[in-house]
């Protein structure tokens, strides 16, 4: 006799998980944990890949989602797609981003509880792409708020922005996101999302006055050149060839095939005016952006005392009217050092090595801290118009982190540090929220626990945080020595301090055969992904990021309201030293984590299938590696540490009735009942299952497989 289940769930949508298991051959499973050999890399990689060549780029472990970049359109997030993943369970339907975007925001409505998703993955795996379809999603399917509709096109529209000014043309991405970015919208008790608010994080603002070969500067430098009114660049003494400024040949790529900037430029223009900017600011903004490029052409030219002096005449008049500066300061400023000197102030004429690296200073200095002030800006557009009211209290958060990867390149440094590090915090919460929220399941569900054994990356992280002995702390008391300390005593301290950790390597003090493959320079740090060395040439003078102090006074008097807000007065008086660059770094991750501690948490780790940008390309090697510095196995081990399989009883019985006589065509009594009466019919052995309150578990994924056969006979 054979019952028959239906193919079609509660809601009319084909219950896909079963019946994908049944092509598991041809298309893999589509949650990591059904994997027979779930300890098997092998096996892991083998099941991306079917998938991967039926253009099914999403998997799941568990409740995390795994994403591989397609690098085509596949047309899979139209609002037809969005419709079909809402309000439908997890495991009813194919694993897609609309999926989790869909679960995540119920649980915000439902739990009333904050969440956050957080993406990660290397450079061009498809973080940011992901994170903008989950907006799009967000914008379209919820509920528009009462009052203060625009805040969904601000959410919106904020992106090309911050796009234009933080993203560039790089090896690995033409639209490489050179910032970190946590984003929170707020959706009010009705779940319509009425504010929002934006976290970034180390801007790479060395781009402005260096690039790589084939790499590019911020996209903003050309879409203003490209796009630009003639009278803009008229008003702004610039010239349309992107060729003509130091600042953006230097990669010789100003075209790119993927980018149309004159288009994109049209596109950031309509944005700036829906975030709120008036026609003033974004003059003043644009008189900025056409002042780095000014700058970049500055030249100076030796006296007969080898002192620097301003040669560029066409360029200096521009950018003092454009800073609003006065000329004779500002000049003064750009080839002069002030030193205090007991008590008195003097003047210290530049060569002309250090008015150049002066100039890029400033160059970086005021990029950068338009860079921030520009978020300052898209958050007082965003802000809730109910933040002071009561009904404030009633709103829920949910957070987008997009943030750099895991990095290691020929050559790794200060900055890789920083981000490395970044991914040890951010694994370290990882391992805790998950371990947590399957102990919470158990206990929930009355299950017993069993202890999970698993790598805990505290110790990195304190070897690299940690106060006095900390990498970190040893960086920044270099940076107080000024003129004594070097990037070589900075490694020497370190020898000195950290010496036998088992997470830390110089060539001094490795043994004879790895001494080799570390040169002087360097020291190594095993990360939980694996190891990186770490050359320390200019750790101390980006640590420190020093700008001279007359050039900071000269743009604290600035004219141009942009800059006068970017460069207080009050740093000017500080006499304690602002905070070097890794240590704000470190507590703005420590503020990250608290903000991530406090909410739900759901993973989209993403994958770069090549590094050609190719559709249909999968390079084993490389895909390799990602899955072990994202963690992954380690994630699938926690998953199934206990149990393979999990689901409520209603969703198990209406699936596999038709298996059993005593259950089909219905059961009148409780699910969990049924469920019973079901396994103990397929013959499930006690040890292959538990039944928990409102879900059964099963240990071994042959047990499901076995009953979703019997289903096809
Ligand atoms: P970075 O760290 O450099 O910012 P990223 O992870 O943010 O990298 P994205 O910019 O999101 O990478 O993706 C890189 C490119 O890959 C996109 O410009 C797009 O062409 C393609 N891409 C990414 N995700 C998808 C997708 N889901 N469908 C189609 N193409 C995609
Ligand atoms: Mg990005």
């Amino acid at each position: 006799m054979r019952y028959r289940a239906s193919a079609l769930g509660s809601n009319g949508v084909r219950v896909t998980m079963e019946s994908a298991l049944t092509a598991r051959d041809r298309v893999g499973v589509q949650d990591f944990v059904l994997l027979e050999n779930f300890t098997s890399e092998a096996a892991f990689i083998e099941n991306l890949r079917r998938r991967f060549r039926e253009n099914l780029i999403y998997t799941y472990i568990g409740p995390v989602l795994v994403s591989v970049n397609p690098y085509r359109d596949l047309q899979i997030y139209s609002r037809q797609h969005m419709e079909r993943y809402r309000g439908v369970s997890f495991y009813e339907v194919p694993p897609h981003l609309f999926a989790v975007a869909d679960t995540v925001y119920r649980a915000l409505r439902t739990e009333r509880r904050d969440q956050a998703v957080m993406i990660s993955g290397e450079s061009g795996a498809g973080k940011t792409e992901a994170t903008k379809r989950l907006l799009q999603f967000y914008a379209e399917t919820c509920p528009a708020p009462e009052r203060g509709g625009a805040v969904r096109d601000r959410l919106l529209q904020s992106n090309p922005v911050l796009e234009a000014f933080g993203n560039a043309k790089t090896l690995r991405n033409d639209n490489s996101s050179r910032f970190g970015k946590y984003m929170d919208v707020q959706f009010d008790f009705k779940g319509a999302p009425v504010g929002g608010h934006i976290l970034s994080y180390l801007l790479e603002k060395s781009r402005v006055v260096h690039q790589n070969h084939g790499e590019r500067n911020f996209h903003i430098f050309y879409q203003l050149l490209e796009g630009g009114e003639e009278e803009t660049l008229r008003r702004l003494g610039l010239e349309r060839n992107p060729q003509s400024y130091l600042y953006l040949v230097k990669g010789q790529c100003a075209k790119v095939s993927s980018i149309n900037d004159k288009n994109d430029w049209k596109v950031v223009r309509k944005a700036l005016s829906v975030i709120n900017f008036t026609e003033d600011e974004v003059e003043d903004l644009l008189s900025i952006v056409a002042s780095v490029l000014h700058l970049g052409n500055l030249h100076f030219a030796a006296d007969e005392e080898s002192n620097a002096q301003v040669t560029s005449e066409n360029q200096f008049k521009y950018l003092t009217r454009l800073l609003g500066v006065d000329g004779a300061t500002f000049r003064e400023a750009l080839t002069h050092r002030k030193i205090t000197a007991k008590g008195e102030e003097l003047l210290s004429p530049l060569n002309l090595e250090q008015a150049a690296y002066a100039r890029d200073a400033l160059a970086k200095a005021v990029y950068s801290r338009t860079f921030t002030w520009l978020v300052g800006k898209i958050n007082r557009s965003l802000a809730s118009k109910d933040a002071q009211s009561p009904s404030w209290r009633s709103t829920t958060v949910l957070g987008l982190l997009d943030i750099y990867g895991f990095e290691v390149f020929q050559n790794n440094s200060f900055e890789q540090f920083c981000i490395n590090y970044c991914n040890e915090k951010l694994q370290q919460l990882f391992i805790e929220l998950t371990l947590k929220s399957e102990q919470e399941e158990y206990e929930a569900e009355g299950i017993a626990w069993e202890p999970v054994q698993y790598f805990n990356n505290k110790i990195i992280c304190d070897l690299v945080e940690e106060k006095f002995k900390g990498i970190i702390s040893i960086l920044d008391e270099e940076c107080l020595r000024p003129g004594e300390a070097t990037d070589l005593t900075f490694l020497e301290k370190l020898e000195d301090t950290i010496k036998h950790h088992p997470h830390f390597l110089t060539h001094k003090l490795a043994d004879q055969r790895t001494r080799k493959s570390l040169g002087r320079g360097e020291f190594r740090l095993l990360h939980y992904a694996g190891e990186v060395t770490y050359s320390v040439t200019g750790f101390l003078d980006k640590n420190n990021d020093l700008l001279f102090r007359n050039l900071k006074e000269t743009m604290c008097s600035s004219e141009n309201p942009i800059m006068s807000q970017c460069f207080d007065r009050s740093e000017l008086s500080d006499k304690k030293r602002p905070e070097t660059v890794a240590t704000q770094f470190k507590m703005s991750l420590l503020q990250l984590v608290e903000i991530l501690q406090s909410k739900e948490p759901a993973y989209i780790r993403c994958i770069k299938p090549n590094d050609a940008k190719q559709p249909g390309r999968f390079d084993e090697v490389l895909i390799r590696h990602q899955v072990k510095y994202l963690g992954l196995m380690e994630n699938l081990r926690v998953r199934r540490a206990g149990f393979a399989y999990r689901r409520k009883y209603e969703a198990f019985l209406q699936r596999y009735k038709s298996l059993c006589p005593e259950t089909w065509p219905t059961w009148a009594g409780r699910p969990q009942d049924g469920v019973a009466v079901l396994v103990r019919h397929l013959g499930y052995k006690p040890e292959e299952y538990k039944m928990g309150r409102t879900k059964i578990f099963i240990r071994f994924p042959k047990t499901l497989f076995a009953t979703e056969d019997a289903l096809e006979v």
